[in-house]
Formats: structure tokens, sequence, C-alpha cells
């Protein structure tokens, strides 16, 4: 058996070690509610704000601007339902306005709003490298705007979105503006005053934390409705004793990735330069998918002409390799994916798309055995799927 290789560190990253281990204390030895009045529960209270201070300080934010949730999917939906819902209360505003190439956690939720809500959305059109420009956001903007929401970088093809701009865009409208940053916040930087954003999503798990925590940051101001209602936990917004164990991960992930930013990224850039550089030399037929600057630097996307990419990841993955076909959710779809068609790329190479994300653990040699593999993969899922 030959160990598999991991390049898929889009759809996940291990937990860092340093993360486990910043956890650990908080499952037995402190093992309070933090909403108990005694001192176990002072005691779990305690990590749970200073991991909120974490964050804070990672974001350039208030402590109370944190709300933790479970996941950057739900954070994604409290900031869409949350917001829309209580701008409508407020202002009678009931347009959404989102991109064609966002995460299903908020394109799907703008579908939910408007077919169970009475919303209506608004959808912007990316260009042919995936990003949603500033103009395209002014010229849609409007009176009736309840929520902006577009996504600081892609998960499935890595384009990077001039977010500072679009938020300044909104901001004139006096119309807030949520970014989904899940998958940026691994590379990229996320001081809210200078993305000047009202709201953002992260998640642990794409930034070597655990899965199964996420964060919302909500500008103070910003109209926000509990989705989840019961206890008056995270300032009555999100509703359920907190994670402290998670919460905790989250934070020193969070606290570590800022922190270590310049290091990770000068690991991971060059091996995704030589992965870009060599697929599209060694490989007839192959392009890449998204910007070819502005985009993460780990993150790798191609379509290969007439090949089905369902097929070719079987193969890589028989041969011991771990990508994905764009989100990892969609794949086993025979359509091209809702961002391949977005972007203005036809069936005939929408449907093989390759995504191979590279991370803290990814070698040159990994690469290098990636790439001296890949070539005879594509021609095998070529002759196969004829
Ligand atoms: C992974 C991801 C999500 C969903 O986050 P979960 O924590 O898995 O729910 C949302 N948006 C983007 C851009 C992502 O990459």
């Amino acid at each position: 058996m030959i160990d598999p290789i991991y390049l898929d560190y889009a759809a996940t990253t291990p937990v860092d070690p340093r993360v486990q281990t910043a956890m650990l204390p908080y499952f037995n030895e402190t093992f309070g509610n933090p909403s108990s009045v005694h001192c176990f529960g002072q005691k779990a209270e305690a990590a749970v704000e200073s991991a909120r201070e974490t964050v804070a300080a990672a974001l350039n934010c208030q402590p109370d601007e944190i709300v933790f949730t479970s996941c950057g999917s739900e954070s994604d939906n409290l900031a869409l339902r949350g917001t829309a819902l209580a701008r409508r209360e407020k202002t009678g505003a009931n347009l959404i306005l989102t991109s064609r190439v966002e995460h299903h956690a908020v394109s799907k939720t703008a579908e939910a709003l408007a077919n169970h809500f009475g919303f209506k959305v608004e959808w912007l059109e990316p260009d042919a490298s995936g990003v949603i420009s500033p103009e395209t956001v002014e010229a849609a903007i409007c009176r009736d705007t309840a929520i902006v929401s577009v996504m600081y970088a892609n998960n499935e093809i890595g384009t990077i979105n001039p977010v500072a701009e679009i938020a300044a865009v909104c901001r004139v409208h006096s119309v807030p503006f949520h970014t989904d940053a899940v998958q940026a916040a691994a590379y990229l930087p996320v001081d809210v005053r200078v993305l000047g954003v009202e709201l953002m999503s992260l998640g642990a798990h794409k930034f070597y934390g655990p899965k199964g925590v996420g964060a919302l940051y909500v500008r103070k101001g910003t109209p926000l409705l509990p989705i989840q209602t019961g206890g008056g936990q995270e300032f009555g917004l999100r509703a359920g004793t907190q994670n402290v164990p998670y919460i905790v991960g989250f934070a020193e992930a969070l606290r570590l990735t800022v922190e270590e930013r310049n290091e990770r990224i000068a690991h991971v850039k060059p091996l995704q330069d030589h992965m870009i550089g060599t697929v599209l030399e060694s490989i007839p037929d192959a392009r890449l998918t998204g910007h070819p600057t502005t985009r993460l630097p780990n993150h790798c996307s191609f379509a290969f002409k007439r090949m089905d990419g369902n097929l070719l990841l079987t193969l890589l993955d028989v041969a011991g390799y771990a990508c994905s076909s764009g989100s990892a959710c969609k794949t086993g779809n025979p359509e091209p994916s809702e961002v391949m068609t977005a972007i203005g790329i036809s069936r005939e190479w929408g449907l093989g798309s390759l995504r191979v994300s590279l991370g803290l653990g990814t070698t040159p040699a990994q690469v290098d055995s990636f790439l001296k593999k890949l070539p005879e993969l594509v021609e095998k899922a070529r002759k196969l799927g004829k």
C-alpha cells in the first residue's frame, strides 16, 4: 500500500497539534457551562471570553462583535437570514444582492429567503476569472437592497474579490455588506476595519482548527435577528450552550494563522507556481480556472477538455492522490458546477474540472510525484470516457 497524498486543503485541514493541545483541558478539567453562576461556570466563561478577545485582536474589532457558531455555513446563514429579516422589519428593504459564484451556504440561503420568506434575489455576474467587480455591485444596489453578500475568496477556483472596494460601495448606499471569508482566512488579511465589512463568516477547519466551530463578525449597529432562539448566549444572537473546547481551538487556530501568515504563504506559493506551470505545460487541452494571479496562494484549479472530472478523481484516488473537482459537496453531480457555468466555461471543459489545494503538510516531493502521475491519468480518463 502506498501512503496517500492529501491535496485537498480547501476542503478541510488537519488540526494543528498546538490547537489540539490548547483544546484538551476544556473537555474534562474545565468542563463547566459558561452560563452557570458557580466557579465551574466562571472558568468556562473565562475561556470563552478569552477566546473572543483573541479572535477580536486577530480581526481588529471589539470582542462583543464576535458571535461563535457551529461552522462557516451557520455563520453565512446567520448573516444572510438575520440581516435580511432585521433590515426588512426596519426599512422594508426586500432585495438580496449576491453573486453567482458563492458557496452553497450563501447561495442556497439566498434562494431559501426568496422561496419561503418573500425576498427577491439579484445575482451578481462574475467576469471570466470569477471576480465580482465593485462596478457590478454599484450598478445593482438600490434603496430596496437589504444586504449584499460577496465572498472574499472562492473555494472552487481560488479567485480573490476586491472586498474592500465592494464594501465602500455598500457603505455609500448604507447597505450592510457580508463577506464569506471561510476559504480566504487561511491566507488573506482579515482586518475588518481595513476590509470595511459589516459581517464576515469564518470556519476553523479551513485554517487548521477543528471542524464544527465557526464565527461571525458583526459590526456594532448592524441589524441582525437571531436565527436560533433560546438562551441568551452570544449576546442573544445564537442560543445554545457554547462549545467551549472548540471555541478555544478556533481562537488558537486563528491566532496562529494570522501570526504565521507570511511563513505559510512562503511555503505554499512556490509549490503552487510549480504546480500550475507544470500542469499547463505537460497536459494538452488544459487550462487554469479562476484568476491567474489574484488567487489564493495554495489553490490550483484546472479544467481539462473532454474529460470526466469525477472519473479522474477516482483514478487519482486509486493512485494515492486526494483532490477535488470543485466544491467537495458537488462531487457526483454530472452537470458542470454553477461556478464553471457562471464564469462562462463550456460544458466540454466544465465537466473536466480539478481542484488541487496545497497546505502546510505539502512537500515538494509530493507535488513532483503528483505532477509525474497526472498526465497519464488525464489521458486514461479521456480514453475511458469515450
Ligand atoms: C468550507 C466553506 C464554507 C462552509 O464552511 P463549513 O464550516 O464547512 O460549514 C462556506 N464558504 C466557503 C467559501 C467555504 O470554503
